[in-house]
């Protein structure tokens, strides 16, 4: 475990020396003070969702992140990393490490740790889901050469391939933390999409977004969450078809009315124009076919809520963790912006 998990568990706290602007408070903290003082200061809370706290490098940090489990060779790391970006680029370092540094543990890796520093805004990378440690009790908190020679050159082959993205702990400038890799970049980092469009899995995770919404075009043939939204939009402007997330002729013909009645070129296939048309805005306390929608997109994105066509507070929360995880005004409202991006 790295020194954020360390202090937890053990009741031994140490410094935590990132480099990141919001850790000189911590340093100070812990550099200037007793081993107690500082394991006084360290706590686990179980803050809701509600406060808008980040890790280190700018992540979102809460107890009710969307986590993806991320399983490498006989390891799954436990709680997972967050969703997204950070799933497919820490995936791909555990990978990496794993075939070509040293074998992963079972038992010896962690992702995910809600924690706070009490007495400074900081939180750990690991309560973001944005860092993980491998093979903790070999590279344990302070140690440095825990790797060989040729074992650090596989990892600076990693860091490189990452683009700046990521950072070992073992280059930090004070004490190392050699089982430690984390994102050093923030959520609206074009470099963090950029690195996970390249690694093979950002669409998830686009960059914030632009002047305008740019909307995915959908067509007959296609299905998937983003048919069944759809779907329900029409039936939200009281067009008769079954929802049933694939896009075939009944559908079509939906489309190709819902477009001949609000003068748009028929045919058939929703861009753009068509979806701007359809969306409608949402918010806590709405009911109905678009709610069911946006719920659908949500969860299908990572997001978990209740299905149930009511836009309650769960929601309004799960869909606030989304708009914040696209770089969009978290203001929990689905408007054109946050409905182009779930159905992306
Ligand atoms: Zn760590």
């Amino acid at each position: 475990m790295c020194n954020e998990h360390l202090g937890a568990i053990t009741g031994t706290a140490s410094g935590t020396p990132l480099n990141a602007p919001g850790k000189a408070l911590n340093r100070r903290l812990f550099l200037g003070g007793t081993a107690a003082a500082a394991v006084g200061g360290l706590s686990l809370l179980g803050a809701g969702p509600a406060a808008a706290a980040t890790s280190q490098n700018g992540w979102p940090a809460s107890t009710s992140l969307p986590l993806s489990t991320l399983t490498v060779g006989a390891v799954t790391f436990p709680q997972g990393v967050r969703t997204g970006a950070p799933h497919t680029i820490l995936g791909y370092v555990a990978r990496r490490f794993n075939n070509e540094v040293e074998t992963l543990r079972k038992g010896e890796c962690w992702g995910y740790n809600f924690r706070k520093i009490s007495g400074s805004t900081s939180y750990s990378n690991h309560a973001s889901g944005t860092a993980i440690d491998v093979n903790a009790p070999e590279h344990f908190l302070g140690a440095s050469g825990t790797f060989s020679a040729a074992q650090v050159r596989a990892i600076r082959s990693i860091l490189s391939a990452c683009d700046g993205v990521v950072r070992w702990g073992g280059d930090y400038s004070g004490r190392k933390d050699e089982m430690h890799f984390e994102l050093v970049k923030g959520p609206a980092d074009p470099a963090v999409a950029a690195l996970a469009r390249k690694l093979g899995g950002g669409s998830s995770t686009p960059p914030p977004s632009p002047a305008t919404p740019t909307w995915r075009v959908v067509r007959r043939g296609q299905h998937g969450y983003f048919v069944t939204a759809l779907q329900r939009l029409l039936r939200q402007h009281g067009r008769p078809l079954t929802v049933d997330g694939v896009f075939g002729s009944g559908t079509e013909a939906q489309v190709v009315a819902f477009q001949k009645s609000r003068g748009l070129a028929p045919d058939g296939i929703v861009g753009a124009n068509t979806w701007t048309a359809l969306q409608v805005t949402r918010k806590e306390g709405s009911t109905g076919h678009a709610v069911f929608g946006l719920q659908h997109c949500a969860s299908a994105k990572g997001f978990g809520t209740a299905q149930d066509g009511v836009f309650g507070p769960k929601t309004a929360a799960a869909i606030v963790a989304f708009q914040r995880s696209r770089g969009l005004a978290a203001d929990g409202v689905v408007g054109p912006r946050t409905w182009a991006a779930l159905v992306a």
